[in-house]
């Protein structure tokens, strides 16, 4: 009976998940197929209109290609290429590869690195990813020219603390608990993969992540692993 009901359960899920990614990859294929359906009509597009017709097109293979990128990462998790790294070190980096969006869009960054050189064992290019997944949303919650991210370290009964702060648009209470479900956006553009890879990864490293936001003020996102004596 147990057996029987999770069984059932996997269906369920898997049936969602279907649906969302059918619902997900065909809207970008209907474009796709609109914008070829327009070269077909007989006489050729003016040059002008077939340029727009080729970034549609373009535009929507790239989203499909992401979604699919951003869907392995959400899911898996093989391979893990395990090295001790100085958590500071990683944050620098994660900074490093956001920098152009901070810089364009005009955002603060201030630092608190309380940890010296402690480090933790990870997969250094999946740590990146979750880490700049967190940023990233971080740099789109904010006001350009307005913006200010804190970002801080610490050490506490064995387990390296990495805090990241907005002063954004917060999270309203009801997306609270959607925060993290594959697909939960409120993005036009958005794909709401980041923070499902973001926990996926920060849980195949016996991590945690807690969020902590209030609307129209900020949003602090608070990482943890264990860290690693040598
Ligand atoms: P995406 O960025 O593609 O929307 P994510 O999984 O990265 O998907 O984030 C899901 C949603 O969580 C976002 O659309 C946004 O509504 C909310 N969110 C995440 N981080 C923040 C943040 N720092 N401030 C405000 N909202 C956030
Ligand atoms: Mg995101």
């Amino acid at each position: 009976k147990e057996q029987e009901r999770a069984q059932q359960e996997k269906f369920a899920i898997t049936g969602r998940i279907a649906r969302v990614i059918a619902h997900e990859v065909r809207n970008p294929l209907t474009n796709i197929l609109l914008a070829i359906s327009q070269f077909k009509q007989g006489e050729l597009p003016s040059y002008e209109e077939s340029q727009l017709y080729v970034d549609i097109i373009e535009r929507n293979c790239t989203r499909i290609n992401q979604l699919i990128t951003e869907l392995l990462h959400s899911t898996r998790m093989s391979e893990m290429n395990m090295q001790a790294y100085i958590v500071n070190e990683l944050i620098s980096k994660t900074l490093q590869l956001a920098a152009d969006r901070l810089q364009l869009n005009e955002i603060m960054v201030h630092k608190n690195f309380m940890l010296g050189d402690a480090y933790i064992m990870v997969d250094e290019e999946k740590i990146l990813i979750a880490l700049l997944n967190i940023v990233i949303n971080a740099i789109e919650a904010m006001t350009p020219g307005q913006g200010i991210l804190s970002v801080a370290t610490e050490l506490n009964n064995d387990k390296v603390y990495i805090t990241i702060t907005d002063n954004g648009a917060g999270i309203p209470e009801a997306n609270k608990a959607r925060l993290f479900d594959p697909f939960f956006t409120n993005k036009p553009k958005g794909t709401g993969l980041g923070l499902t890879s973001t926990q996926n990864i920060i849980l195949n490293h016996k991590g945690a992540v807690h969020v902590d936001s209030e609307e129209g003020r900020g949003t602090t996102f608070r990482v943890s692993f264990p860290v690693y004596d040598q």
